[in-house]
């Protein structure tokens, strides 16, 4: 039987997203414990979720659905940035907003400023929006007159990374406002923001078509729970409110978030020593000579490796010695390779593999 005549054909060769892989079957791959990886390839917070947090999502009501209404959630969050409740959506992940925006919205065309983060053209190519992708230029700056061709050409949603991934940079406010002047909906996701000290939250009370994308996974060490939202005029959270999933926030996600919010001063320490970790690894595999750093707002830096196709060796050789780092099959970051910061002793063996992989 034919399966394919009930799917749609729009979609039948579209590649499924490729994430990082489970760290059991990298152990396995490798031969090394898992405890012994070093995991720089994913930009998660490496000293773990703080044990209150963690014990805050086991006494959840596991026996219960979650509230749809998120009240507590969506206050604790309104409370940490300033805005009313009613303003704040939280969903699986900040990939979860994405993916209701653009199922909201659901434009024909829909543009994001490249290279950066996959998910806004995979989850639009899904819902059946086309993408148009606009390249950066100089040190990854917005093309702010691109951009505003692509919304001239049609485009009603515009991603913006702020710190961008993989890139590192955060655009500056005034460029954002700028965007915000555009005739379409102006997604800024600030996945990173935490890390850099500087978010557009404050442009939201004069723009109504911005769209603010937030998450637990980076700072708060809570990828594995899946809790992100998003902060928008309270229009547009109204109607994302109206066609989410009912339980997109689930009971341990939704208990483990408003602890990490509760005990963030304790958090924000990690994000410090993060940020410091950060300018350290810049700096000590700058100095190696053959690995040069990109200027860094996140909790990740891009280097450019030195040599044709060295970079994709590199990750390979880290890889067998239990270094885990990101490498893009892709044109545009040809040559370059994304590396998490993490603790101290994570940066010390990046930089003991890198001394024996050495240069091209
Ligand atoms: N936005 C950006 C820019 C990201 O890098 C990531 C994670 N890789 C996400 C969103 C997804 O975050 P979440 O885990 O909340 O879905």
């Amino acid at each position: 039987m034919d399966l394919h005549r009930f799917l749609r054909p729009d979609i039948d060769d579209l590649p499924g997203y490729s994430p990082v892989q489970p760290l059991h079957r990298l152990a396995a791959e490798i031969g090394m414990p898992v405890d012994q990886l070093v995991k720089l390839d994913a930009n998660e917070n490496l000293y773990g979720t703080l044990p209150a947090v963690r014990e805050a999502a086991a006494k959840a009501d596991l026996h219960i659905y979650p509230d749809p209404a998120q009240t507590a959630l969506r206050e604790a969050i309104a409370d940490y940035l300033n805005v009313r409740p009613e303003q704040v959506i939280a969903g699986s992940g900040a990939d979860d907003l994405i993916d209701i925006v653009i199922r909201l919205a659901l434009p024909s065309l829909a543009a994001s400023a490249t290279p950066t983060f996959p998910m806004y053209a995979f989850l639009g190519a899904i819902a059946g929006v086309s993408h148009i992708d606009v390249p950066r230029g100089r040190d990854y700056a917005l093309d702010l007159p691109a951009l505003r061709t692509a919304v001239d050409q049609g485009a009603g949603i515009v991603f913006v990374a702020s710190p961008n991934n993989p890139t590192g940079n955060a655009a500056g406010l005034e460029e954002i406002e700028a965007l915000c002047a555009l005739d379409a909906l102006i997604v800024v996701d600030e996945a990173y923001a935490e890390f850099s000290g500087t978010s557009a939250v404050p442009l939201l009370a004069s723009h109504p078509n911005l769209v603010i994308l937030r998450t637990f996974s980076k700072w708060a060490g809570l990828a594995g729970l899946r809790v992100g939202y998003a902060v928008a005029h309270a229009e547009l959270t109204e109607r994302m409110m109206a066609i989410k999933q009912p339980y997109n926030v689930n009971a341990a996600g939704d208990a483990a978030a408003r602890a990490a919010l509760e005990h963030r001063e304790e958090i924000f320490a990690t994000v410090h020593a993060l940020v410091s970790e950060r300018d350290r690894l810049a700096e000590a595999v700058a100095a190696l000579g053959w690995l040069a750093p990109h200027p860094s707002d996140a909790n990740f830096v891009l280097f450019d490796v030195q040599g044709e196709g060295w970079a994709a060796t590199v990750a390979k050789k880290l890889r067998a010695r239990g270094v885990l780092v990101r490498h893009y099959d892709q044109p545009d970051l040809a040559g370059k390779l994304r590396i998490s910061a993490g603790r101290p002793q994570d940066t010390d063996r990046l930089l003991e593999a890198l001394r024996e992989v050495g240069p091209a």
